[in-house]
């Protein structure tokens, strides 16, 4: 494929109509349904060939056709009044300027992808999915949160299937002049460039596009610009493309060159510097490292550098799945750093914090995600469960503690509910219940008839067959020019029948043919008689991930039989203009990821906020919110001998649901042919979960929970000159040096009768050897609970005991603490007693890794 370089003349709008360039040039349209319909109204075929993109639209559309809307008063009106709308959108304070108490002046927020609209095409799937509509909930809510990332030449690829069923990827180049970005520059007009330091005394230059979304700001670093060299230019070409060195280049530009690039983006505006930045999964975490080096330019030393970086920094792992997590060679590391690249810093105490200096670790890589956890001082998994398996995954990083301490919590994904409803739904709340707000409208209420919905339902699922069938034509087009599709394709899928929608990335795990596990007995439900399924099925395989390809391209054989086509297809090229029509099209979002694997998923999200009902594995989100009505639970066989076992016990439980529960209640009707049972758990889906499952919901964790405890230890350490950075710093030292004499040396215990029963008390005296630390500096404390197996308490309860205070304490020997536990729980009791860390500065006692448990 040859790569054309392209560039968009961008049209010249009649004045009455300027106003329609400032809705354009604000990504707002993308979630604004009467924005849309207003550029819509220009040229509704054009806008659907070219997919719901403004800036493009008016490059394509006719002058003629805009100088004929500039003489129609009631259009230029409206065009007006909405820009006027924006404009108020954009002003008037929010949520977050109504919370009373201290709050971040600014969050940075750093993603490798970030996916608002199919018009900018800079993801691959899930998280930069979620990173978008962080964005556009941070918007809606009013944060002061600056997005940065990179900007791919080609972003992510477009995927095409061959006749035999194999996955063929292209990279078609965009022109950032086409899309709704701008180049940041200075007053004097000259363009903002951020530059590394690179070995062999190279430099890597980048420009900063600024795109706006809604009232945030997101800066995309860009390579190819003239002042680097050729291969330089080659480093933001695609998202996720080579691995090793191109991946570590565009990670420092991204960490680095993201982190220069908000501090020059907020001096040009006035705007206070971040005291706050969240960095997701690994990839950005270089940024930490960048706010080191200004702050030992400062003159700060490294270890109280890092406590204000620390401080400042929330770090989300998004993937409990190796293959997700980055590790680079360590020497490959140490040649870029071995250079002016971060001035003050040494190359040694980087590659400390990226060690994986714990059991089953590599002693040869440097892991970018255990960085992010040394870097953070806030750290979260995206749902419960994710909290639960990163705990267990992470806990070397805090040896001696159990997983329940490690100070890693979790805030569930959310996704953006104006984006992802169908306006088929909104205007139903609208007209039934006076509000477009589809996660906060009241469908209980009996203002909407089950008449009501199941004809939404219904509506939404024949958008979405029209559009699978054309999406069908375009592809067989494509690979037969001038061909007639045959007559099939347009009978492809009933608009009536039950339609079942699967549509991910396709790493390994997420299990795309586990349906195929049994083709008879999917066959038998695709056909059958009275209560027939149909399954799309769409999903790109990472270019490098044969086995991925492999599994595409079984599903696309499957489909190709005669019998079942009209029943089951792939539809090639998944992307967000696909999904907005598809998670509204479908009746049951079906997911069966190998559990834990799923770190959160949220198509499912999107799927139930149109009233689509789950059928999963009790997997990322779903265990926190399925509750037997909003849908199907598939059981996990967790404990199967093997995965072929597993995949086939896994693989019934999911045919017999469909037989025996979703199908027969699919085609249930009463006499208005309306599924009664059916449409009352939509209903209930769409009251319970979409409150739930907003990003605006998520958003607000992230403030309250993260965001201001982030910005709260930042200003603190930052307060008098860094005073309290300082003295962490030097008294962390203390600590560590001084742990290994620590310990417990005795524990005697007392008062509990000699057949313990429920209001005795259990009196402590531990003697604790301190080496040289004073009392002040410990926690010496009692955890106690339920004792399960040989080394396992639940329902723990922590207790400090008190140092006894006696004049001089003797030189060299113990302190003693004391303290009464109240038995008042019959069961089996169990407890330690340890030593911890004590200081205000740190959020958890396991914070720096350090214990003493008595023996
Ligand atoms: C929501 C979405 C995803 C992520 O879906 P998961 O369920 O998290 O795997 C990927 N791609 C697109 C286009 C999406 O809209």
């Amino acid at each position: 494929m040859k790569a054309i370089r392209k560039f968009t003349v961008r049209a010249v709008l009649p004045g009455p109509l300027a106003a329609l360039e400032e809705l354009a040039g604000n990504l707002r349209w993308s979630w604004h349904e009467p924005t849309r319909q207003l550029f819509e109204r220009i040229a509704p075929e054009l806008w659907r060939e070219i997919g719901a993109d403004p800036v493009a639209l008016l490059g394509a559309v006719d002058p003629r056709r805009l100088d004929e809307l500039a003489q129609d008063h009631d259009y230029v009106a409206q065009v007006e009044s909405t820009r006027d709308g924006l404009r108020d959108y954009l002003d008037r304070p929010r949520w977050y300027q109504g919370l009373e108490g201290e709050k971040p002046a600014a969050i940075a927020y750093f993603s490798p992808e970030f996916g608002i609209a199919a018009a900018l095409p800079q993801y691959s799937g899930g998280l930069g999915i979620l990173a978008g509509d962080h964005l556009k909930s941070a918007s809606d809510l009013g944060l002061p949160l600056v997005g940065v990332g990179l900007f791919y030449r080609a972003g992510y690829f477009s995927q095409a299937i061959s006749p035999d069923g194999w996955q063929m990827e292209s990279y078609p180049l965009l022109d950032p002049d086409g899309l709704p970005l701008a180049v940041l520059r200075r007053a004097d007009g000259s363009a903002v460039q951020v530059s590394l330091a690179l070995p062999d005394d190279r430099t890597l230059h980048a420009r900063v596009w600024q795109a706006k979304v809604g009232r945030v700001r997101l800066l995309l670093l860009d390579a190819d610009i003239p002042e680097n060299a050729d291969d330089l230019r080659l480093v933001t070409d695609r998202l996720y493309g080579g691995g090793g060195e191109h991946r570590l280049l565009q990670e420092l530009l991204l960490g680095i060159g993201g982190a220069r690039a908000v501090k020059l983006w907020s001096s040009l505006h006035g705007l206070p510097e971040p005291d706050v930045f969240h960095t997701n999964e690994g990839h950005a975490g270089f940024l930490g490292l960048e706010r080191i080096s200004s702050l030992i330019g400062e003159g700060l030393n490294f270890q109280e550098a890092l406590q204000v970086a620390r401080a400042g920094t929330v770090f989300t792992t998004h993937t409990p799945v190796a293959a997700g997590i980055d590790r680079f060679e360590r020497s490959l590391v140490r040649r870029y750093f071995g250079t002016d690249l971060l001035p003050g810093v040494d190359v040694e105490d980087l590659l400390a914090l990226g060690a994986e200096s714990y059991s089953g670790g590599s002693s040869e890589v440097f892991n970018m995600a255990v960085m992010g956890l040394r870097l953070g001082q806030h750290a979260n998994g995206v749902s419960t469960l994710h909290g639960e398996v990163s705990r267990r995954m992470f806990n070397g990083l805090w040896p001696g503690f159990d997983s329940a301490d490690v100070p890693i919590t979790s805030i569930t994904n959310g996704v953006h509910a104006q984006s992802w409803t169908d306006p088929a739904l909104k205007s139903l709340a609208n007209a039934k219940l006076g509000t477009s707000d589809t996660s906060t409208a009241n469908w209980a209420s009996p203002d909407v008839s089950d008449q009501d919905l199941w004809s939404v339902r219904g509506q939404m699922r024949l958008q979405f067959v029209e559009d699978a069938r054309r999406r069908l034509h375009n592809a067989w087009r494509d690979q037969n020019p001038g061909g007639i599709p045959p007559a099939w394709m347009g009978r492809v899928f009933d608009p009536n029948v039950l339609t079942i929608g699967f549509a991910r990335r396709v790493p390994t795990y997420k299990r795309l043919t586990l349906m195929l596990h049994d083709p008879e007995r999917l066959r038998a439900l695709l056909l059958h008689p009275e209560h027939p399924i149909q399954i799309v099925i769409a999903g790109k395989s990472h270019p490098a991930d044969e086995e991925g390809k492999r599994l595409i391209q079984k599903i696309v054989q499957f489909a190709a039989d005669p019998a079942l086509r009209t029943r089951i297809a792939f539809l090639p090229d998944y992307n967000i203009a696909m999904a907005q029509l598809m998670y509204p099209g479908t009746d049951v979002w079906l997911n069966n990821p190998l559990r834990p694997l799923e770190a959160c998923g949220t198509s499912g999200m999107k799927a139930a906020l149109n009233g689509a009902l789950n059928l999963s594995i009790l997997d990322g989100w779903w265990p926190e919110y399925y509750d037997g009505k909003n849908g199907w639970a598939i059981p996990s066989a967790d404990s199967a001998g093997d995965s072929a076992e597993r995949d086939r016990l896994e693989a019934e439980a999911l045919y017999d649901l469909i037989e025996h529960q979703v199908a027969p209640t699919f085609y249930e009707r009463n006499g208005d042919d309306v599924p009664e049972r059916w449409v009352s758990n939509i209903r209930h889906t769409l009251s319970t979960l979409s409150p739930a499952l907003s990003a605006d919901r998520m958003v607000s964790e992230y403030v309250q929970r993260l965001y201001r405890p982030a910005g709260h230890y930042e200003a603190l350490m930052s307060a008098n000159n860094y005073r309290a950075a300082r003295e962490l710093a030097a008294w962390k030292g203390r600590i560590v040096s001084a742990w290994p004499q620590v310990a417990v040396t005795h524990v005697e215990s007392g008062g509990v009768s000699s057949v313990p029963e429920v209001g005795d008390e259990l009196h402590l005296r531990a003697h604790v050897q301190l080496g040289g630390l004073v009392a002040e500096d410990v926690t010496v404390e009692v955890v106690y609970g339920k004792s399960v197996g040989t080394d396992e308490l639940r329902d723990v309860v922590n207790q400090a005991l008190e140092p006894v205070l006696v004049k001089e304490a003797p030189a060299g020997g113990a302190t003693l603490f004391t303290g009464t536990v109240e038995l008042d729980r019959a069961g089996t009791f169990g407890y330690t007693v340890r030593v911890v860390p004590k200081n205000d500065l740190l959020i958890s006692p396991a914070e720096m890794g350090l214990v003493a448990v008595a023996g």
